[in-house]
């Protein structure tokens, strides 16, 4: 096995695209063993006010009375049926509280479903959040220094605020990609809010940064495995992204010399390290030409979930697609640092090629 092959495996896992500060993994897995029963028990606390108002309507069904009308019927139906006496649909649903079957009316049951999908969105956007373990800490603080102050805020509001602060900090250290995940979480909120239009143009802003290829470059070693990763990030952009469809013997060359300088580096360390000749090699020779930035295209990509949203958040604000490439340009103008190298112009280009696939 050459050396080549040993930074071949090693750069499979180093070439994550998004991926926290490596030294903190093994603390974080750590510190969440004493915060798990903790953070599962703030979801199941969550309150359900219609749920919890529909409990007596458990006695319906135990004394199999109609919900309407309060016919005696022979024995409770187990799933939706017609009353005999009243000739309206009676349902049947376990109450999330108490785990006990009810009899419901149709308004009752169209409210407790509307319930139980906001709440079923809203738990998704906070879990979401809350999975980063300062998010989770920071929020447990806040919400206990409110209950002593005895002020009321909505926790989506409180994440919120969280993670405009955690933003802030990340652009600040250089964390690109922490930078763009925030920013993801809070595209998951405000769907979760309903507030689709705002919504949209977030995912579309997430959208432009992952076509960028944000990295987190503050606590970042780079080491030369970091560097051979590349290769590979290079040629899986080149098969699925179609990014420099545009230029393809330009992204050649960059290839070529990518290529060329990698093996030449490899023969020398082999010679070096395995068969003792040669000198040792200056390993910042490839690093300088190709090191990681905290925009780069080769960790750059499109993510699927997010194409899926954006059609469905077109369909739900009924927009045309030149809508939605004015909320892109717009967006995008409007977040654009130097430090990007992809414009809106390019960037939208990728995305519509991603967001027309599959259309039918
Ligand atoms: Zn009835």
């Amino acid at each position: 096995m050459g050396i080549f092959d040993l930074f071949k495996k090693k750069s499979t896992s180093d070439s994550k695209v998004i991926s926290k500060k490596p030294n903190l993994n093994v603390g974080i897995i750590d510190i969440w063993e004493n915060e798990r029963e903790e953070f599962e028990n703030y979801f199941k606390s969550i309150k359900r006010p219609i749920e919890e108002s529909l409990i007596s309507s458990s006695e319906f069904f135990k004394n199999s009375v109609c919900p309407y009308c309060d016919f005696k019927l022979d024995k409770s139906p187990l799933k939706k049926t017609k009353c005999p006496n009243c000739h309206n649909y009676i349902y049947v649903r376990t109450n999330l509280v108490t785990k006990e079957k009810m009899l419901l009316t149709e308004e009752q049951v169209n409210k407790l479903e509307n319930e139980r999908d906001e709440i079923g969105t809203k738990l998704g956007a906070e879990k979401t959040a809350l999975s980063d373990y300062y998010i989770w800490i920071e929020f447990k603080k806040t919400k206990g220094e409110l209950e002593k102050e005895n002020k009321k805020i909505e926790d989506l509001d409180i994440i919120w605020g969280i993670l405009n602060k955690k933003q802030t900090e990340y652009v600040q250290q250089n964390d690109w990609g922490l930078f763009r995940n925030t920013r993801y979480e809070m595209f998951v909120l405000l769907n979760a809010e309903r507030r689709f239009q705002e919504a949209i143009r977030m995912a579309l802003e997430v959208c432009y940064y992952d076509i960028n290829g944000p990295n987190n470059v503050s606590g970042i070693d780079l080491n030369l495995s970091n560097k051979k990763g590349a290769e590979y990030e290079s040629e899986y952009i080149k098969q699925n992204w179609g990014l420099f469809r545009k230029s393809p013997s330009e992204f050649d060359k960059i290839l070529k010399k990518y290529g060329d300088a990698l093996r030449k580096e490899n023969k020398a360390l082999e010679d070096y390290y395995y068969n003792g000749t040669g000198s040792k090699p200056l390993d910042n020779e490839l690093v300088e030409s190709f090191p990681i930035q905290p925009f780069d295209l080769r960790s750059g990509f499109v993510a699927p979930a997010l194409i899926f949203l954006i059609k469905e958040l077109k369909e739900k604000l009924n927009l045309q697609w030149d809508d939605v490439k004015n909320m892109f340009i717009e967006r995008a103008t409007q977040v654009k640092v130097n430090i990007m190298p992809v414009s809106p112009q390019e960037a939208w280009d990728i995305l519509y090629d991603e967001l027309y696939n599959g259309l039918d």
